[in-house]
């Protein structure tokens, strides 16, 4: 379990080694043919910042060799802003007075007939607040099942799970899992997450291996940018991707650095990451991981997003309601988050054509879902 890997690296010292680096680490991580950790370091290091070019022009043609002029679209579905964890980031937070809706099945099948009504979208992203009572895996299940009708890649990001409640839900359509650590400070950890089970950070970060034994064809993974020092927590999660692909040879990976936006509860975030620092790691984990999917979610700016589309970024979602009902059902309730990019699918789909490239909304069949 990773949890036992993580235990071999100190935070502090992680901290000290990457500001340690020096452009004659950058410029032998740029040349390595295989990079390594001690080259992501050097790569997200504040020694990297003025090779900003070098490492986008690398990153544009290793993306162009894997991906082609391709850009993955997926919409989330929040089904249920239900939550008994605290997180203080977070407008969902079990302490907030909002009123906390669930979606019935018939609303979540409005719901898909209004995605559907917004673009061809084939990727459907399930997000839901963690209250086991009323969007537990039962619930999941069902959820599932409805859109199964509507999308043919179905992907959750709600509670960690037993590996056995992933492997029902594999056999109710699930293809994948986005989790986010949030961050790999486990001191740190409970200051943001103080109650619920999201408080254990230990069943948190385990949560990817229970993914990967259950046989998820695609596992998302990410820090909140905003909680502890970025470039530690993204050299961390870079070991757990290379622990996991060691590990999980079979899935594929998804990656993601969502930035703190304003909540409710005006949770102001502890680092500010500026768009060039975004950039850079974005290039960095291209460099280090040719094969991993980096999403950029409507939380980025449109012109930011359109910069980075031809430079490292594979997948983007368009069209995005954070709040549970946002799409048809129209509750007027409160979203997770605020959404920076508001434009139609459509709108970014024809962008995403003039910059030269193709929008894909179905990269994937149901017919290839493993049944086990
Ligand atoms: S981040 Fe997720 S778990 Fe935390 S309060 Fe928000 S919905 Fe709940």
């Amino acid at each position: 379990m990773f949890y036992d890997e993580l235990q071999k690296y100190d935070w502090d010292t992680t901290t000290q080694t990457i500001l340690s680096k020096t452009s004659a680490d950058v410029e032998r991580a740029l040349r390595n043919p295989r990079p390594g950790i001690d080259d992501f370091m050097a790569l997200v290091s504040p020694a990297a910042a003025p090779y900003i070019e070098q490492m986008a022009a690398l990153s544009r043609k290793l993306t162009l060799e894997r991906f082609g002029k391709t850009i993955s679209m997926y919409i989330p579905l929040y089904v249920s802003n239900a939550c008994t964890n605290a997180c203080v980031y977070c407008g969902f937070n079990h302490a907030n007075p909002l009123t906390r809706i669930t979606l019935t099945e018939e609303q979540v099948e409005r719901e898909c007939e209004a995605i559907k009504r917004l673009g061809p979208f084939e990727n459907l992203l399930i997000v839901s607040g963690e209250f086991p009572a009323l969007n537990g895996v039962n619930y999941l299940e069902k959820v599932l099942k409805i859109a199964d009708r509507y999308f043919a890649n179905l992907t959750i990001e709600v509670m960690p799970m037993k590996q056995a409640d992933y492997e029902r839900l594999i056999r109710s359509g699930l293809n994948g899992v986005v989790c986010f650590q949030e961050t790999y400070h486990e001191q740190a950890y409970n200051k943001y997450h103080p109650r619920g089970m999201k408080s254990i950070f230990k069943w948190r970060v385990n949560g990817f291996d229970r993914m990967g034994a259950a046989g998820l064809h695609k596992i998302g993974m990410g820090v909140l940018i905003g909680l502890e020092d970025w470039r530690t927590d993204v050299v961390m999660m870079a070991r757990h991707l290379q622990y996991l692909r060691r590990h999980y040879w079979r899935s594929r990976f998804s990656i993601n650095f969502p930035r703190l936006c304003p909540a409710e509860g005006g949770y102001k975030p502890n680092v500010v990451m500026t768009d060039r620092e975004l950039a850079q790691l974005t290039f960095a984990f291209r460099i280090f991981d040719r094969d991993v999917d980096i999403s950029y979610s409507t939380r980025e700016a449109p012109a930011f997003r359109a910069n980075m589309m031809s430079l490292g970024v594979t997948s983007m979602s368009a069209g995005s309601k954070t709040d549970p009902g946002g799409y048809a059902v129209a509750q007027d309730s409160l979203a997770q988050f605020e959404v920076t990019d508001v434009r139609t699918p459509l709108q970014v789909a024809s962008e995403i054509h003039s910059l030269g490239y193709e929008p894909v909304w179905k990269d994937w069949d149901r017919s290839f879902n493993i049944v086990q």
